[in-house]
């Protein structure tokens, strides 16, 4: 039983499509997350049905969302969920209301000309991620289930075995929800939405600039952890990023692996607008998007509503710096706060480029004694030699220890990702569930796990991912 509770559909009409599901022909459960349902109360009683759109569980409504996007910077004032269903929202034991969504679970009147559905390796991919996500204590979309449809479907690649993912977010209110009523000048539909994100998300918040605020604040801590763990999301479009502030829609996302600013793993971005450190700047581009949404309600003075929303904006670069250097801090285990701080975490950046990102920050816990095993990172270490005294000089007690807790020995590493969803693809679910166990424990031991906490091997070769996938 799912005690179903559809704010979304009940107070915002059109602003979806209801829409149900695909009736899959053969079910079968692949992976139930069982940790997670019970922690949300949820009592599940036919997982391949209920997961893979086949069955409707009592209490859903099923409804496609309406969305726009900015895509790799370009306008297309139509998205919409083109091959997911909300099925609805329940709240949780701590009263906490969530959306459960089906995606790859068929077409919807947003599917343009796309098949509506996902292929078992992408839908295995968004379980493993964001579940490696949720362990790094990263805001995110949880993986209830993926489910297998029986179906094939068409990619590059060839014939694939059909899958669903159903997961749980805090919603799915995006960026791009805002674009879609405000290019549309659909004014009180805006309005409604933005009263019912603050009610949902930001109760505190007052008004559309506290909303903002609020917002600004929390995508700041969010991409200020992605950058701490090397997290590349990959598609930073403005309908993949989500009001509530959780990391949302699992593509071409992988982890960095040797530390370069301008990594990039996606085939399509060529110009390397999403790499690692245009990321945040990309945050900042995507948030003036949503003030131009919100300039109506922050004053009914055009002219001012400008000069609020400029004010804002502008001190963006500033909020995010706090955040990350509040990530570094803590990545390196000093003690309170320091005037040099910043300038200490970016030379240990530089230091350590072309080096492996989380070994070397996982290093530093035993270099607090000695440093060998972080030095033999470095095929030239004449940096970071000069650079351990200062960072010893401003060490917190217990920093080995401390350290340990929150630079992880295990990401999802993606000679490993990719090791586990091919021989899930194949039907071998071994390497997967190895991995996933894993990654549940990021910050444990290294001892007796190394096959998941060192680096490739060289002969993996440069990684890439697909979207649309
Ligand atoms: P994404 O790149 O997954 O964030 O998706 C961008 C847009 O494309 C969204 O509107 C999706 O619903 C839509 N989309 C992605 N894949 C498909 C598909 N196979 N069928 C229909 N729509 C899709
Ligand atoms: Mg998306």
């Amino acid at each position: 039983m799912i005690p179903f509770d559809n704010s979304y559909v009940r107070d915002l009409p059109g602003t979806y499509l209801r829409q149900a599901p695909d009736v899959a022909p053969a079910p079968a459960l692949v992976v139930l997350n069982e940790a997670l349902a019970q922690e949300l109360g949820l009592v599940i009683e036919d997982a391949a049905g209920w997961f893979s759109g086949a069955v409707v569980p009592k209490g859903a409504e099923p409804a496609a969302l309406a969305y726009a996007g900015h895509q790799f910077g370009g306008f297309s004032p139509s998205l919409g969920d083109g091959r997911a269903h909300l099925l609805g929202e329940f709240l949780g034991p701590d009263g906490r209301r969530w959306d459960l969504q089906l995606k790859g679970s068929g077409r919807t009147p947003f599917s343009r000309g796309g098949d509506g559905k996902a292929a078992l390796g992408p839908m295995l991919r968004e379980y493993l991620i964001s579940e490696a996500m949720a362990a790094l204590r990263i805001p995110t979309t949880r993986s209830l289930a993926v489910v297998t449809t029986g179906e094939s479907v068409l990619r590059e690649a060839g014939s694939l075995p059909g899958a669903v993912v159903a997961r749980v977010a805090a919603s799915h209110i995006r960026v791009g929800t805002f674009q879609f009523f405000s290019a549309r000048g659909e004014v009180d539909k805006l309005r409604a939405l933005l009263d019912y994100t603050i009610a949902r998300h930001y109760p505190g918040a007052g008004g559309a600039l506290g909303l903002f605020d609020a917002v600004v604040e929390r995508q700041a801590r969010l991409i200020a952890q992605w950058m701490g763990v090397g997290f590349i999301h990959g598609v930073m479009n403005t309908d993949n990023m989500a009001l509530s502030g959780e990391t949302i829609d699992y593509g071409p996302c992988a982890f960095m692996e040797a530390y370069a600013p301008g990594t990039v793993f996606s085939s399509i971005d060529r110009q390397g607008r999403y790499a690692y450190a245009n990321q945040p700047l990309i945050m900042g581009w995507n948030l003036a998007r949503l003030a131009e949404t919100l300039l109506p309600f922050f004053d009914a003075d055009a002219d001012r509503a400008v000069d609020l929303a400029n004010a804002r904006l502008g001190g963006i670069a500033e909020i995010y710096r706090a955040e990350w250097l509040a990530v570094m801090r803590a990545k390196l285990g000093l003690l309170g706060t320091d005037a040099g701080d910043g300038a200490l975490a970016d030379d240990f950046l530089a230091a350590i480029q072309g080096v492996d990102w989380t070994l070397a920050f996982r290093r530093l816990a035993g270099a607090v004694e000695d440093e060998t095993a972080l030095l033999a990172l470095c095929e030239d270490a004449t940096e970071l030699k000069a650079w351990l005294p200062r960072w010893r000089a401003r060490l917190r007690p217990d920093a080995s220890p401390a350290l340990r807790a929150v630079n992880p020995a295990v990401i999802p590493r993606n000679h490993l990702v990719e090791a586990a969803l091919e021989a899930a693809t194949l039907g071998d679910l071994t390497p997967f569930h190895a991995l996933l166990a894993q990654l549940q424990d990021p910050f444990g031991p290294e001892t007796g796990r190394e096959a998941f906490t060192l680096a490739a091997p060289t002969g993996f070769g440069r990684y890439v991912t697909y979207c649309g996938t």
